[in-house]
């Protein structure tokens, strides 16, 4: 099966393979593996050696937003949430019920969020503290650029947030150059190419020790994560970790750096993105959003049928053929999400066309004309 989908992505049969071991993860055989992981992602995250760390948790990306708002962000405290997509809703929920006061600005969700929005929203209100952004909306498919928006929340005299779930790996970052970001989070399972199971945060140093005490839960608290590697070591864990999913990532951050790192995997991706996004349109389906806000990571397009497509029985007909995509989209308006990331090249989306285009027609699905 070809998986399309936002992630968990399509990996690498080395990556796989590294899962097929019983690993004790406090062993003395196991623990460089892990703090060696540590610091290789914090080079990819352009953190700097001393004043960044990486501290992971067991889990998904949901677990480490809510770590880096409990954490970062004193109980009470107020977080502006540029709000063009539905992670940035997420966001906004995983906060409210961890008791901080999220303040939405409402943006289209089909492009950017621009700089001038975010500042005048912080002009506006002087008692937000933090700006939390999505780096890439996995929702849609747009990015929104944290390097404009961290430069005016730096301006502001602000710190910021940002979830790079399905940023991290494949667009840059420099956390060096933005010294106004507390954390990025992201996981093992979307542009790494690594199995689910684990989050990373890579913070500042110096946040982290002004923010111990306030996350309000101890399986949340990435300072207490910091204390614990400072009490015993950067190779070990609070609490069981998923092992074998460590294992397999330290396999995928080989892969990726052997794949010229961050550049060369955006260059995969972008490519892959573009072949799907003129593939489809050369189908009939519009996309989503226009050539200059679509991003390298998902490509959405509206759902063909002039209202009729039924999207649960397309995916089932599509993974007849071999291809799996989202069942479910989070757009504004009605659309179909194709994930472009992945161990997957440009071979692989020329036979999800082919398929998706041969779906349609046995569906008997109207299109417009090619584009
Ligand atoms: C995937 C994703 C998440 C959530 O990740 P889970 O692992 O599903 O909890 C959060 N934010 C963004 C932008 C994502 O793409």
């Amino acid at each position: 099966m070809l998986l399309l989908i936002p992630g968990p992505v399509q990996t690498q049969p080395q990556t796989r393979a590294a899962m097929a071991q019983d690993i004790a993860p406090w062993d003395d055989g196991f623990r460089p593996t892990y703090a060696r992981i540590r610091e290789r992602v914090r080079v990819v995250a352009g953190g700097i050696e001393g004043e960044h760390v990486t501290l992971p948790l067991q889990g998904c990306g949901h677990f480490m937003v809510e770590a880096a708002l409990r954490t970062f962000v004193a109980p009470g405290g107020r977080v502006l949430v540029p709000a063009n997509g539905t992670y940035a809703k997420r966001i906004a929920r995983l906060g409210r019920e961890a008791g901080r006061d999220m303040v939405l600005l409402d943006l289209p969700d089909t492009r950017g969020a621009r700089p001038e929005e975010v500042a005048a929203a912080l002009a506006a209100d002087p008692t937000i503290s933090h700006v939390a952004l999505v780096y890439s909306e996995t929702g849609s498919g747009i990015v929104n650029d944290p390097a404009a928006i961290g430069a005016v929340v730096r301006a502001a005299g602000k710190r910021m947030i940002l979830d790079a779930v399905s940023a991290l790996g494949a667009l840059p970052l420099d956390l060096a150059a933005q010294p106004e970001l507390d954390v990025a989070v992201f996981t093992s399972g979307k542009c790494f190419e690594g199995l689910p199971g684990i989050g990373f945060a890579v913070a500042r140093v110096d946040r982290v020790l002004a923010s111990a005490g306030q996350a309000g839960s101890w399986a949340f608290d990435l300072a207490d994560v910091y204390a614990h590697a400072l009490r015993s070591g950067w190779g070990s864990f609070r609490f069981t970790p998923p092992v074998q999913a460590l294992a397999a990532f330290d396999v995928a951050l080989d892969l990726h750096a052997a794949e010229g790192g961050q550049a060369g995997r955006l260059a995969r991706y972008r490519a892959n993105a573009m072949q799907l996004y003129d593939g489809l349109a050369g189908l009939g389906i519009q996309p989503y959003l226009s050539r200059a806000e679509q991003g390298p990571i998902i490509v959405t397009v509206r759902q063909p049928g002039d209202g009729a497509f039924n999207l649960g029985e397309f995916v089932e007909a599509l993974k007849a053929r071999g291809v799996l995509i989202s069942n479910f989209f989070t757009t504004e308006a009605p659309t179909i999400r194709i994930g472009a990331i992945g161990a997957i090249g440009q071979a692989d989306i020329a036979f999800a066309l082919e398929a998706i285009g041969a779906t349609l027609d046995a569906m008997g699905v109207t299109r417009r004309a090619a584009a």
